[in-house]
């Protein structure tokens, strides 16, 4: 748990990230936290048989990604399970296959954002009952306006992403953004860290999920233009999203100490 120094320290630095000595400190630390990642999403039950993938760029190998193994329930997944993916979709560490569609949205997506450690992407409920009215979120609550001018739409529907050229289209949709909504298919985040493209996929199905219960409910009041871009600037934050994982990986690694074997 980090002290409140260490909190107020964390919110203003710039370089909010932990520092490492070695580049397999790095490695394990970014493997830990993508395990922890799976099985939170596998709590919060955004599997859906096969679908959904979170790759994390590997420190060392810029071009090369750690991801889920292809086929295993995400709340059984282990540091040592992961698999290592090339910029070719060849495994090139670890036992398992990989996923072509998480090879195929990842590798574009990685290409396109240099500044982008990891991605998320699942078919979480409430993510594609939205995605499917093709619109974008609006800024009707304080937490949804971390996505405030920051995501985008995909406007179009093409089957499985099994294609690099899909892949690229995908990629560009996103743009500089941290997330977008695919639609009739779900929600991609990316962060500069496994931490927050973790947190921001969470927080933006509840968001999801909270615009489709405000809408069912009656006409949800907008928050002002001014006031969401302030909020945005509040909660909306690279180390924002970092720091608001923390509580979440600090409950599933107690629960489930197995996870970083
Ligand atoms: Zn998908």
């Amino acid at each position: 748990m980090p002290t409140k120094d260490d909190t107020e320290a964390l919110m203003r630095a710039a370089d909010y990230l932990p520092k490492f000595d070695t580049v397999e400190d790095e490695r394990l630390h970014r493997k830990q936290r993508l395990a922890a990642a799976y099985r939170l999403f596998g709590r919060f039950g955004f599997d859906e048989g096969i679908a959904g993938h979170i790759p994390a760029r590997a420190p060392e190998l810029l071009d090369h990604f750690w991801v889920n193994p292809f086929g295993m329930n995400f709340s059984h997944i282990r540091v040592s399970d992961l698999i290592l993916v090339n910029d070719k979709g060849d495994v090139v560490e670890g036992d398992y296959g990989v996923n072509t569609a998480a090879f195929v949205i990842h590798s574009q997506v990685h290409a396109a954002r240099p500044d982008v450690v990891a991605a998320a992407h699942a078919h979480s409920i409430y993510g594609k009952s939205w995605s499917a009215l093709g619109k974008m979120l609006d800024p009707i609550t304080q937490d949804v306006c971390a996505f405030y001018e920051d995501h985008a739409l995909f406007d179009d529907y093409t089957g499985v992403v099994l294609d690099l050229e899909e892949g690229k289209r995908l990629a560009h949709a996103l743009g500089a953004n941290k997330a977008v909504i695919l639609r009739n298919h779900g929600l991609l985040t990316v962060g500069h860290s496994v931490d927050e493209a973790a947190w921001w996929f969470i927080t933006m199905e509840r968001s999801c999920q909270a615009q489709l219960l405000a809408e069912a409910a009656g006409d949800p009041v907008p928050i002002d233009p001014d006031m969401a871009k302030l909020t945005a600037s509040q909660v909306g934050s690279h180390a924002g999203g970092y720091l608001s994982f923390q509580p979440l990986y600090e409950k599933i690694v107690r629960d489930q100490p197995e996870l970083l074997e």
